[in-house]
């Protein structure tokens, strides 16, 4: 089996990378953030359902995945991302982003507490330094919100008669 970087099979947001699986009931879907082929971070996010996380198909893909705590700040992964016209999938698409190689955009967020792990593995020992994030990221500067669907919808949300002027991108359908 050959084992393609996750981030060539994120094709659409809301589904798992490895499986396929939509977000659903009993369907929990986690962003992990990609690494290189030399386990550096590349600010690259997927998404992988927890299924797949219980089967270790993450731990045994080649390449180096790190789980993303939902509080940090990471663009395309953040509540605040939600409604942002550059969100797609997990990924945030303005030219400003570092995956996108520009400088990064300028996130606020909360305070955080500044930790140290230490252990041994194979490896010898190591001490990794690593953020505990008290709240959710409070705002982004290059963030433009998604104008507002105008269309009929239902009780369950979905539509059933699309307004031929509606501005909004209707990703959904
Ligand atoms: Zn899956
Ligand atoms: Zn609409």
């Amino acid at each position: 089996m050959s084992w393609p970087k996750l981030s060539d099979r994120q094709l659409e947001s809301g589904a798992c990378c490895i499986c396929g699986a939509r977000a659903a009931l009993g369907v929990e879907l986690h962003a992990w953030e990609e690494h290189d082929e030399a386990d550096r971070p590349t600010d690259i996010a997927v998404e992988v359902c927890e299924a797949c996380v219980a089967r270790k198909l993450i731990d045994k893909h080649p390449r180096l995945y790190r789980k993303l705590d939902p509080m940090e700040p990471f663009p395309g992964c953040m509540r605040i991302c939600e409604g942002c016209r550059f969100k797609e999938g997990p990924s945030c698409t303005h030219p400003a982003a570092k995956r996108n190689g520009g400088d990064g955009v300028t996130i606020t967020v909360a305070h955080a507490i500044q930790a140290i792990a230490c252990g041994s593995d194979r490896g010898g020992r190591w001490s990794r330094r690593f953020n505990i994030w008290a709240d959710h990221p409070k705002a982004c500067a290059e963030r433009v919100a998604e104008p507002e669907c105008r269309c009929a919808r239902n009780e369950e949300g979905e539509r059933y008669w699309r307004d031929p002027d509606c501005p909004a991108p209707h990703r959904d359908a």
